[in-house]
């Protein structure tokens, strides 16, 4: 179920993940994409290049490899032979977007290089582009599972991951139930926020450990947006920072992470 929802969010090019995920620094689309059950099986890709569904391509990982998580050429050459064949996930408007970008940093007179990556933290800010789609559910049974898909952050550097992929930061799944996270990806990963959320999950309600997540998040200057389920199918969802859109639908039994 998660993995059919987010084929639908991962080729809508609103969102930043696949088609419309946003660019590196290079101009180029790298995604992320992450699936993990309360089971412990988790199939993670990451730097993944020129393929329709991401998510997909992590299911595979999962389900057909000893593997959680693969990068880069690695991942790209492993989804064309698990079938996922050649996709431009670039749209017009994000290379418009790019082309802008790159103009206004070229006017910051500074040059292509890390310092300019660190001065495009307040533009993501400004511009509000955290689009990462997300996806929990739990079934009859009480079993959860989660899933990320994300292009990651504006003019990121070339190679750079994110929290998406890497299970505990943007992604978990567990007996107490599932997490999906939007936001700044380093800052997530320091504090391996969906697992944090999850282990509040043992003693709060879905809504409350989620809020309570996002001020431990708020008090490290950490700007995200989670959505997540509990035990008893509880939906939730909650964020840092008040400029950050979080929404979804309880009634589908599916949510979805959407920052503009
Ligand atoms: N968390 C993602 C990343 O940092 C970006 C996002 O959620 O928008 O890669």
């Amino acid at each position: 179920m998660i993995e059919r929802a987010l084929h639908v969010l991962e080729d809508h090019p609103i969102f930043d993940a696949a088609t419309g995920a946003v660019l590196t620094l290079d101009g180029d689309c790298e995604l992320d994409a992450c699936l993990m059950t309360d089971a412990g099986r988790i199939g993670a890709v990451a730097g993944l290049r020129r393929t329709r569904h991401p998510i997909s391509v992590a299911r595979a990982v999962m389900d057909q490899t000893d593997h959680v998580l693969l990068v880069g050429a690695g991942a790209t050459r492993f989804a064309r032979h698990a079938g996922h064949p050649d996709w431009n996930p670039r749209t017009p408007e994000r290379i418009a977007w790019w082309k802008h970008l790159r103009r206004n940093l070229a006017l910051g007179r500074t040059g292509p290089d890390v310092r300019f990556w660190k001065r495009m933290s307040a533009w993501h800010r400004t511009y509000g582009l955290y689009e990462t789609v997300g996806c929990c559910a739990v079934d009859a049974r009480g079993r959860f599972a989660a899933g990320t898909s994300t292009g990651g952050i504006w003019m990121k550097l070339p190679g750079r991951v994110g929290d998406t992929p890497v299970p505990g930061a943007g992604t978990f799944a567990d007996r107490w139930g599932a997490v999906s996270l939007t936001g700044h990806g380093e800052g997530v990963l320091r504090l391996q926020l969906a697992r944090h959320a999850c282990d509040l999950m043992r003693r709060l309600p879905c809504q409350p450990a989620l809020e309570s997540a996002a001020r431990h998040a708020a008090a490290h200057g950490v700007e995200c947006g989670l959505i997540g389920v509990d035990r008893r199918g509880r939906f939730g969802a909650a964020r840092s920072a008040g400029w950050m859109q979080v929404s979804g639908s309880g009634a589908t039994g599916l949510r979805y992470a959407q920052g503009v």
